[in-house]
């Protein structure tokens, strides 16, 4: 179970690669600080696109193929909630 806590939680997310919601799971790059962190929901890939078009084919992407720019320092892999999103497990 990682320590880590989005701050602050996004109420939604939209993947950059389809522009759908992303309703169940999903890979969202951030910056971590004083054990929260604090994400980049521009860059947030839906799970489908993730494995499917991000990374690999069939697997979890890496945090420079998620973004390019440099954006973030870590990769969050995250689980919808009825709160939002949580953070399941993390890649840096
Ligand atoms: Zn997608």
């Amino acid at each position: 179970m990682p320590d880590a806590s989005l701050d602050p939680v996004p109420e939604s997310l939209t993947c950059a690669v389809c522009g759908d919601g992303v309703a169940d799971t999903g890979y969202l790059p951030a910056d971590e600080g004083d054990g929260v962190y604090h994400s980049h929901p521009d860059d947030a890939v839906c799970g489908t696109c993730g494995f499917n078009e991000v990374g690999m084919m069939g697997c979890a992407p890496e945090l420079d193929e998620v973004t390019d720019a440099g954006t973030g320092d870590a990769l969050l892999y995250v689980t919808r909630t009825d709160a939002g999103f949580e953070v399941a497990s993390v890649k840096r």
